[in-house]
């Protein structure tokens, strides 16, 4: 094909490194983007590729699920991957960034790119968008909160139904508003820091039995914001409210967001729970109260989060709130390269997929640019191994029998056999399980990566 040009919808995480992809392979991109012009609720800055929530990219170790993706997404070039590096900030194994400086960078990536044309516009109807400006293929990467007009588009045309779901967001509190006497610093299951000027990244609330009952029993009894006419409250299991948390048993948040495991207080002894807060920026003037995901009134959420000890006088620099996601059910309106089954020369990238997460977003990006790329070039879809974390996320979602947004995670790709002392190795069994197949996934993909990318076209770095 000569002088191809692709329109990608949506400067998020998959849009931005589908459009990156493709311009440095050669191939002009339209990249179509709304927020500067109408931002949607969770949107608080005007920049590229923004992270509505936690500022956490998930593990960097190699042997966890997302350890998977990042080597893949590194195999690809990935920009998320690149700028979450250079912006990180310390979470101990977690990937976590300043979320100013990461969306900064990728934005001025994408208005510096020769190839890339930026466009603030809100897309209502992709394939008269394409035909206009001259595109021969489409990637729709619009994500959770994809506008209406586009959505009444894509339920007309391509979806019909399985349309609306919810996510929720967790509060930030000022740093400077925190009574750091009753707060201590360590990572879970990690000794602290001993030397001078060292701290652990996380900052813990702990409480004992009878602070964490009352809690619970706030958040219970706290007003909630009512669903909407059109709302049906359905959460991931990974990401629940903890207001939900709470209704669904006294114990349940102290098994999950408020666990004190390997969180023992200075003195060595175990609190009853904890709340952990992690830094939102480099300087740690803001903590994020992880898994404090919620769907109490904003009023609520300052008389309640307030009785956590150290919070008497917190200051909230935004507060928790709960949101739509939109989402095809790929398996019926796709194919395995995310090309629509209705119209071939559109493609759809990023969680509006049925994937979920930042790090699974960006790599759907990449693998649909890949799969563009290919068709640009003549050559047929290729499928993934299900043993790679993008094959493993794709096969999810094209096999799902009832779509439900996923996460990556050790559940999707294939198991690994044990040897018999393996097996009995109770202890570290589940560890070597992890291992073996983070090494099979690193294995796969770094066989299948020739066949993916058609490297003897010419690869021109544009950048
Ligand atoms: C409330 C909430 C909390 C979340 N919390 C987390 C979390 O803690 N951790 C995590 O990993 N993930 C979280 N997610 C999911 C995460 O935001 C997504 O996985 C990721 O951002 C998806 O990437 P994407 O590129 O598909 O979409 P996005 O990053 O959302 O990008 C889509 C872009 O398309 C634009 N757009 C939409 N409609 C149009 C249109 N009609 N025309 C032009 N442009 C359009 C939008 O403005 C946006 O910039 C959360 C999502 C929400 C909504």
């Amino acid at each position: 094909m000569k002088n191809p040009k692709v329109l990608v919808v949506g400067g998020g995480l998959a849009g931005c490194e589908a459009a990156l992809y493709l311009a440095r392979h050669g191939v002009s991109v339209v990249l179509a983007e709304v927020k500067r012009i109408k931002a949607n609720p969770s949107q608080k800055s005007k920049s590229f590729a923004e992270l509505v929530c936690t500022n956490s990219l998930k593990s960097k170790d190699p042997n966890s699920s997302h350890g998977i993706l990042k080597h893949e997404m590194k195999g690809l070039g990935s920009l998320v991957l690149e700028v979450g590096l250079k912006t990180s900030v310390p979470a101990g194994d977690a990937l976590a960034v300043d979320r100013e400086a990461f969306s900064a960078q990728i934005t001025q990536v994408m208005e510096a790119t020769k190839g890339i044309e930026v466009i603030d516009v809100e897309v209502s109807d992709p394939m008269a968008f394409a035909k206009k400006h001259g595109c021969h293929f489409t990637i729709i990467a619009s994500g959770p909160l994809t506008t209406s007009p586009l959505e009444n588009w894509l339920a007309e045309n391509i979806a019909k139904e399985d349309f609306y779901f919810y996510d929720a967001i967790a509060p930030v509190v000022d740093a400077d508003s925190l009574d750091y006497s009753k707060l201590y610093f360590k990572d879970r299951h990690k000794p602290v820091p001993e030397e001078e000027g060292l701290e652990a990244d996380y900052l813990n609330a702990p409480m004992t039995e009878e602070q964490y009952y009352t809690f619970i029993e706030a958040l219970v009894e706290s007003e909630k914001v009512p669903a909407q006419k059109f709302e049906d409250y359905k959460f991931f299991e990974s990401c629940l409210p903890v207001d939900i948390m709470a209704e669904r048993g006294k114990e349940t948040a102290r098994f999950s967001c408020m666990k004190p495991i390997g969180l023992e207080l200075p003195d060595g002894t175990l609190p009853y729970a904890c709340v952990q807060l992690r830094k939102e920026n480099l300087i740690g003037s803001a903590f994020n109260l992880v898994g404090f995901q919620t769907r109490l009134k904003y009023s609520e959420q300052v008389r309640v989060f307030k009785t956590i000890p150290g919070f008497e006088k917190a200051s909230f620099l935004h507060l928790g709130s709960v949101h739509r996601n939109t989402f095809l059910n790929s398996a019926k309106a796709l194919n395995w390269d995310f090309s629509s089954k209705k119209f071939p020369e559109l493609f759809f990238a990023g969680q509006i997929t049925g994937v979920e997460g930042y790090t699974e977003s960006a790599s759907i990006g990449l693998y649909v640019a890949s799969q563009v790329l290919r068709k640009i070039h003549g050559h047929e879809a290729y499928i993934w191994p299900v043993d790679t974390g993008i094959g493993a996320l794709v096969n999810y979602v094209m096999t799902a029998k009832k779509p439900s947004p996923s996460n990556i995670n050790f559940g999707l790709l294939p198991k690994v056999e044990l040897t018999k002392d393996e097996r009995r190795d109770r202890k570290n069994r589940k560890k070597v399980k992890k291992t073996k197949a983070s090494a099979a996934a690193r294995e796969s993909f770094d066989k299948i990566l020739p066949n993916i990318i058609p490297l003897h076209e010419s690869v021109s770095s544009r950048v």
